[in-house]
C-alpha cells in the first residue's frame, strides 16, 4: 500500500491528467480539419440541440446546422421544392378512444346485436379513425392468388361491402405436397398469410371494412388480438378491422349442413376452392375512435451529382442525426438520467459530423466522375430506424440503380486495441466494419480504405443490424457499416463531445472518402444476403447496451413483426433458465409492451438483476407468461 504522501501525489497527477485530457478535448486544434470536426461535433452535441430527440425543439436546431453545411458544401438539395429537408411523421403513441362500437343488425328479424368490446369483439390496430356501416360479404381467407389459383374474391362482389374473413391461409401447418403455398417452407412465410396482404387485397376489392374471424388453428381458446399489437410502427388500414369471435358469426353464416365457421373452414381446407358468398340479410355498424399522436420528422438529403457513363446510378452516404432527447425512450441511464439531456455526442453526432465532413470534401472536388453521392441525415432511427425506413420506401433515386449505401453510426470512440490475439504486440485504433458480405469485391475494398488509415478492422459480413444501412440491406442495396464500438457511456447523459477522439473520428471520415471514391467508380457491386446475424466484437453481452441487467438472447434483427424474436437463447443465461427458447417473440416485460429491440432494451434498463419479472413470449401464436431473473 502506496504510503499517504505517495497517495495523494498520485491523485494530484489523476487529477491534472483528468483536467489535461478534458482541456485537451476542448481546445481548437491547429489542423483545420480536425478543428470544423471538432465545432460540428460540439455543436450537435450541444445543450442547444437537447440531445436531438424527436420530441425536442433542439433537433430542428440541429436539422438546421446539417442543411446549412450541406448547402456551405456545395450539395443540392434533393427534393423537388428545393428544400433539404424530406418529411415523414412517426406513431409516438396510440390510443382507443370512444366511440368505437360494432353492432350486427338483421333486416328481416329486425335483430341488433351490439357487440361487447373486449369479449365478443376488438378492434386491431391497423385501424384509423373511421366509420363502416355496409352489408356483409364472406370471403373465405381473403385471399388472391393467382400463383396458386386460387381467389377467395372470384366472382364475388365486395365493392361496399365490409368483408368476413379468416385468419392466416387454408390448411395451416400442413406438411409436404399437402400445403397450400408450396413456395414456401411454413405456413407462417407465406406472403398471404400476413394481416397486412388480407387488408390490401380487401382495399383492391373496394370493401370497406373487414371482420376477422380465427381459423381453427387459433386453438379453442379462440383469442381476439389486442388493439396494440398492431397499432405502431403501422400504415393504418383505411377503414374499421375488427376481430370477432367465431361464436358471433356461427348464426350468420349458418345455412344447411353448414353450421359455424369452422364447417366452412373444413370445406374449403379439404379441396382448396373458395366458399366466398353474401352474408343476406345482415349488415354491421362499426364506428372506431383512435387517438394517435404523431412526431413530425424529417431526413435531411443533398446531392452532388457524377458524371461519365455511371452518372445516372447512385451511392448514398448516410448517418442518423437524431438522439433520445431527455431520455424519456430508450434511455440506459437508470432514475438518475431521467429528464437529463442526453448529450449524444457519440450517437451520432459523430456519424453526422463524418457526412458533413464527406459533403465537404466530395463538395470541394472539381470534375469528379462516376456515380451521384447522395448524402442523407435520417431522423427517429432511435425510435426504430423509421427515417431509413421511409426513404427506402420513398426513394428520391431508384434503389435499384443504388449501387452501396455506407453508414456511420457511433464513429467517435475509437480507441487503441492490441492487433495480436495475445494482446502483447503493436496496437491500433479500432474499428468495426459491417456489411462486408453485402457485395461483391467488399472484403478487398475495405483492405484498400484501410491501406492508408490503419485500423485494427474487425470484418464483419451481416447487412442487417440496429442501424440504417439495414434498411437498405432489406432492399437489397448492399451496405457497408462504421462503428467504434460500444462503451459505458452509450445512450446514458454522459455521452458527451468532450469524450470523442476526434482525430479518430476524422481518420474514420478519411475510411469512408476511400470507400465511396471507389464504390462511385466501380462496376455495379452485386448484392449478396448475408446469413450471419449481427454481433458486436465490443459488446460480450447482447443486445448494444452496455451494462444493466440481461436475460442471455440474441435478437432477430430481421424479424419485422411485432415485438424481438430471437435468433438464439445462451445456454444456461437467464432466459434458457427461465424457459425462453429460440424462435419465441417477446412481446412485453414486467407488465410493458415491447415492440421492437428498442423496447426492448428500454424495458429491461428498469429491471434488476437478481429479480424476478414476467416475460409475455409468443410462441406458434400463442401468449406465455414466464417467470425469469434477470442475470
Ligand atoms: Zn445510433
Amino acid at each position: 500500500m502506496p504510503s499517504r504522501r505517495f497517495f495523494s501525489a498520485i491523485l494530484a497527477a489523476l487529477l491534472l491528467a483528468l483536467i489535461a485530457d478534458s482541456a485537451l478535448a476542448q481546445k481548437p486544434f491547429d489542423d483545420p480539419v480536425l478543428e470544423r470536426m471538432r465545432k460540428d461535433i460540439f455543436f450537435l452535441a450541444g445543450p442547444e440541440c437537447e440531445g436531438r430527440g424527436v420530441e425536442t425543439k433542439g433537433i430542428e436546431k440541429a436539422a438546421d446546422y446539417v442543411a446549412d453545411a450541406f448547402k456551405q458544401a456545395g450539395l443540392k438539395p434533393a427534393m423537388r421544392d428545393g428544400s433539404y429537408f424530406q418529411p415523414f411523421n412517426i406513431t409516438a403513441g396510440v390510443k382507443l378512444g370512444a366511440p368505437t362500437s360494432l353492432t350486427l343488425l338483421n333486416s328481416t328479424t329486425d335483430v341488433t346485436k351490439e357487440l361487447k368490446s373486449g369479449t365478443e369483439f376488438s378492434v386491431m390496430g391497423f385501424s384509423p379513425t373511421s366509420k363502416a356501416n355496409a352489408g356483409l360479404v364472406f370471403v373465405g381467407y381473403g385471399i388472391t392468388a393467382p400463383k396458386l389459383k386460387y381467389d377467395d374474391y372470384e366472382g364475388i362482389d365486395a365493392a361496399g361491402k365490409i368483408v368476413v374473413m379468416l385468419r392466416r391461409i387454408p390448411r395451416y401447418g400442413e406438411k409436404g405436397e399437402k400445403r397450400f403455398d408450396t413456395n414456401v417452407a411454413t405456413s407462417d412465410e407465406s406472403e398471404y398469410a400476413p394481416f397486412v396482404a388480407k387488408i390490401e387485397n380487401a382495399v383492391a376489392h373496394k370493401a370497406v371494412g373487414i371482420i376477422m374471424v380465427n381459423d381453427t388453428g387459433a386453438g379453442p381458446r379462440d383469442p381476439l388480438p389486442q388493439f396494440l399489437n398492431h397499432a405502431m410502427g403501422t400504415e393504418p388500414a383505411p377503414f374499421p378491422v375488427m376481430f370477432v369471435k367465431r361464436e358471433i358469426l356461427d348464426p350468420l353464416l349458418a345455412s344447411g349442413a353448414i353450421r359455424t365457421v369452422a364447417d366452412i373452414e373444413t370445406l374449403i381446407d379439404k379441396d382448396l376452392k373458395p366458399r366466398s358468398f353474401e352474408i343476406k340479410g345482415w349488415k354491421a355498424n362499426a364506428e372506431v375512435t383512435v387517438e394517435r399522436t404523431e412526431f413530425k420528422c424529417k431526413n435531411i438529403i443533398g446531392v452532388l451529382e457524377g458524371a461519365g457513363p455511371l452518372a445516372d446510378e447512385t451511392v448514398v452516404i448516410g448517418a442518423h442525426y437524431d438522439h433520445v432527447g431527455y431520455g424519456n425512450f430508450a434511455s440506459l441511464g437508470g432514475p438518475s438520467a431521467a429528464g437529463k439531456i442526453h448529450y449524444g455526442a457519440d450517437d451520432n453526432a459523430s456519424g453526422t459530423t463524418g457526412l458533413i465532413e464527406l459533403a465537404r470534401r466530395f463538395g470541394a472536388m472539381k470534375n469528379r466522375q462516376g456515380r451521384r453521392l447522395v448524402f442523407i441525415a435520417f431522423s427517429a432511427e432511435e425510435r426504430g430506424l423509421f427515417g431509413s425506413q421511409f426513404y427506402c420506401k420513398n426513394p428520391l433515386f431508384p434503389l435499384d440503380k443504388t449501387a452501396a449505401m455506407v453508414n456511420m453510426d457511433m464513429i467517435g470512440r475509437t480507441k487503441p486495441v492490441p492487433t495480436d490475439w495475445l494482446g502483447i504486440g503493436e496496437k491500433k485504433d479500432r474499428l468495426i466494419v459491417y456489411g462486408v458480405g453485402t457485395g461483391d469485391g467488399f472484403e478487398k475494398l475495405v483492405d484498400l480504405a484501410n491501406g492508408k488509415t490503419e485500423f485494427k478492422v474487425s470484418k464483419i459480413a451481416a447487412g442487417s443490424g440496429p442501424s440504417d444501412h439495414d434498411s437498405f440491406y432489406r432492399k437489397k442495396v448492399p451496405v457497408l457499416f462504421l462503428y467504434t464500438g460500444t462503451h459505458g457511456e452509450y445512450h446514458r447523459p454522459t455521452d458527451v463531445p468532450e469524450k470523442i477522439n476526434v482525430p479518430g473520428m476524422k481518420k474514420v471520415a478519411d475510411f469512408v472518402q476511400v470507400l465511396a471514391d471507389d464504390l462511385t467508380t466501380r462496376d455495379k457491386p452485386k448484392y449478396f444476403a448475408t446469413k450471419d446475424p449481427w454481433s458486436d466484437p465490443t459488446e460480450t453481452r447482447s443486445p448494444r447496451g452496455p451494462s444493466g441487467p440481461k436475460l442471455g438472447v440474441l435478437p432477430d434483427y430481421m424479424y419485422e413483426g411485432e415485438g424481438m424474436r430471437l435468433e438464439g437463447v445462451s445456454p444456461g443465461g437467464a432466459a434458457e433458465k427461465g424457459g425462453i427458447k429460440d424462435g419465441d417473440v417477446i412481446v412485453e416485460i414486467g407488465g410493458k409492451p415491447v415492440k421492437n429491440v428498442t423496447g426492448y432494451m428500454t424495458a429491461m434498463s428498469g429491471q434488476k438483476a437478481g429479480t424476478a419479472v414476467e416475460v409475455v413470449v409468443l410462441r406458434k401464436e400463442k401468449r406465455v407468461t414466464l417467470k425469469v431473473t434477470p442475470e
